[in-house]
């Protein structure tokens, strides 16, 4: 079996490059049908609403829910974050369609524009960072956060606000700081049993360790029953 990964827009070849690095065959889904040759799923970054209007029109989101429920691996990055929630809230989400099944809900664009994007040496838990340095370098691109969760989501990294310089200049972030009761803190990485979500972008980066984890969840791939070479995890 191979990983597919929604090709619909935004960075699926980066995805299917850190793929083929860890010798594991990522291939572009673009039809409902395709799905049935997976085992596993990337949702890549790029623009929430344009990816939910292209699957729209492709007729996607019965088989991608499906594909969801059905408890198959799946790991949405930054739009591919938002689009597996629940609930996103933030600039014009009204009507915007998601596949669901996460249970959180996420702010589109939480940490502002563009122009606002930044990096940051971010905490990993153990299970990801798998003995190598505890933290990974972080591409956040107009990038979503997660504000709450269910009781079934796991947690895997949170950013302090304090830790990102453009935060002065938000005023998006300093109003959704002052109305948030944790105040200082955002999640921005979870699993929730066959999901993974991020806020940044870890194909952009050298350092595979999440695609390692993720690969870790498909028992396909976990069995050595796939095309898979090797599973080393380089930084
Ligand atoms: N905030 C963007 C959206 O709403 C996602 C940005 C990204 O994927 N880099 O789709």
């Amino acid at each position: 079996m191979v990983v597919g990964v929604l090709a619909l827009q935004g960075s699926f070849n980066e995805h299917i490059a850190v793929l083929k690095r860890l010798g594991v065959k990522g291939v572009e889904v673009r039809k409902p049908e395709q799905l049935l040759n997976v085992s596993s799923l990337i949702i890549p970054g790029g623009e929430s609403t344009t990816m939910a209007k292209l699957a729209e029109l492709h007729n996607l989101f019965p088989a991608l829910r499906e594909f969801v429920q059905m408890g198959k691996p799946v790991w949405g990055t930054c739009a591919g974050l938002i689009f597996l929630a629940n609930k996103a809230t933030g600039q014009k989400t009204g009507g915007q369609k998601l596949i669901g099944g996460l249970d959180c809900t996420v702010h589109r664009n939480f940490f502002g524009s563009q122009i606002q994007s930044f990096e940051t040496q971010l905490p990993i838990p153990q299970v990801v960072a798998e003995g190598g340095p505890p933290s990974f370098r972080a591409v956040f691109i107009r990038a979503p956060a997660i504000l709450d969760v269910g009781p079934d989501v796991e947690v895997l990294a949170d950013i302090p606000l304090s830790a990102i310089e453009t935060i002065d200049s938000n005023p998006a972030i300093q109003k959704e700081e002052d109305s948030t009761e944790s105040g200082k803190k955002v999640i921005v990485a979870v699993k929730q049993g066959n999901l993974l979500a991020t806020a940044f972008h870890p194909e952009l980066t050298a350092d595979t360790r999440w695609h390692s984890y993720f690969l870790k969840m498909v028992p396909e791939i976990e069995e050595g029953t796939s095309d898979i070479v090797s599973t080393s995890t380089s930084n």
